[in-house]
């Protein structure tokens, strides 16, 4: 933390590629100028620019990407939040046989509208990655790929398959709603100040259609799946307050919708009110629009994420203990039904137990997030969904 308020301000003084005027960089908005042509035109083949394309350009700097952008395309949009940058744009691009292909946005680009784009190419401000990403694919209508430039763990995160290091939410929720490659790597070196990280290209192509799901309670979900990603389905769902959270939303489901609770606890059949909610499919993209939203607001905390993890582990360990052993208790009660001693019958114990009972006839108790594909949490949503049980 301290750390990182030390590099706010720090700036460094600084040549632009087109020679003209110096002036500081600042690390906080994420300045770091791609300075190598070799890399920057790989950039610009591997991107598939056609001669009819709008290509949107975020945080454009001094315009070394731009340049060869403006050379390739019909016509580029650049958002730029610096104002220095932009003037130093303007100079560079006013001296071009372009100046009439470039549209430049002063402002910050996660408070813009986008415009309309077929392709993204840009060297983005890592800071606000995970907003950025988040923000293009909720963009209507779709654009064909964006191809970014951004920190390497960030990209192995975009690009991890289920059991591997980099595996989270974020390579779910991205994945699900794009397929993303790993164009190339880029060291350090190549940035005019040098990153403190190494960096990465990946190329970003959304998905049509689009899996149809209610997103709000995709996200709900997953939010808890990957609470605590190595954990067991089984010991999160027992956890009280994920329990007593999703208690309260089927309680609420049930008063808008009659008892859920039946014999039919598996993945093949579907409630009918449900189901016809879940597969509207006008309902469908506006809820993963929304859904969206909700991650642009997330702050990404790509160093912290472990140590809290650690942490909270520690924290919740003993809250837990109690929640886990009432759990067990009402569980032995109805394992041992026949022999009719004291079935707890109240509400919350009763749910208590077809949700154990869901997760075990269906083989998810003793999975963990980590190591589960996107199918397979499509799978439990549907399975939970189908049986009274929600996240949102
Ligand atoms: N594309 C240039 C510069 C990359 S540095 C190059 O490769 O040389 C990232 C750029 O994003 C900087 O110019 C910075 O001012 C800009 N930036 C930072 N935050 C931004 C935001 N919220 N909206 C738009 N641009 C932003």
């Amino acid at each position: 933390m301290g750390k990182k308020n030390k590099n706010k301000n720090k700036q460094t003084q600084i040549k632009t590629v087109s020679g003209a005027v110096s002036f500081g960089m600042q690390k906080s908005k994420g300045q770091h100028l791609l300075k190598n042509p070799m890399i920057l035109s790989e950039i610009i083949n591997k991107s598939g620019i056609k001669s009819t394309d709008t290509v949107l350009e975020i945080g454009p700097g001094t315009g070394n990407l731009t340049m060869l952008l403006l050379d390739a395309a019909k016509k580029v949009v650049a958002i730029e939040l610096d104002p220095r940058m932009v003037a130093q744009l303007i100079k560079r691009v006013g001296i071009s046989p372009y100046q009439n292909k470039l549209q430049l946005i002063q402002g910050d680009v996660l408070k813009q509208k986008l415009p309309f784009f077929d392709l993204c190419v840009a060297n983005i401000p890592y800071q606000i990655s995970s907003p950025i990403v988040f923000k293009l694919l909720s963009h209507r209508p779709l654009f064909r790929a964006a191809v970014l430039l951004i920190q390497r763990e960030f990209a192995m995160r975009l690009i991890a398959k289920p059991g591997t290091e980099f595996y989270c939410r974020l390579s779910v929720n991205v994945q699900l709603l794009s397929k993303v490659d790993h164009i190339m790597k880029v060291s350090k070196k190549n940035f005019v100040p040098p990153p403190k990280v190494e960096s990465s290209v990946v190329r970003i192509e959304p998905i049509h259609p689009l899996p149809k799901i209610n997103f709000l309670e995709w996200d709900g979900m997953l939010r808890i799946c990957f609470s605590r990603k190595n954990k067991t389905l089984g010991a999160l769902f027992k956890q009280k307050k994920i329990f007593d959270m999703i208690y309260q939303n089927y309680k609420k489901f049930k008063e808008n919708n009659g008892n859920i609770i039946s014999n039919n606890q598996d993945n093949k059949e579907s409630n009918p009110i449900v189901s016809s909610e879940i597969n509207e499919n006008d309902n469908n993209e506006s809820n993963i629009i929304k859904g969206l939203l909700n991650n642009i607001n997330d702050e990404e905390k790509m160093e912290l994420d472990n140590d809290d993890e650690e942490k909270d582990e520690e924290d919740e360990k003993e809250k837990e203990k109690d929640n886990e052993e009432k759990m067990e208790n009402d569980e032995e009660k109805m394992n041992n039904n026949e022999e009719n001693i004291n079935v707890p019958n109240d509400e919350k114990s009763q749910f208590r137990i077809h949700l154990i009972n869901l997760l075990k006839n269906n083989n998810f108790m003793q999975q963990r997030a980590v190591k589960m594909s996107i199918t397979n949490f499509l799978e439990l949503l549907n399975l939970f969904n189908n049986n009274g049980i929600h996240f949102n």
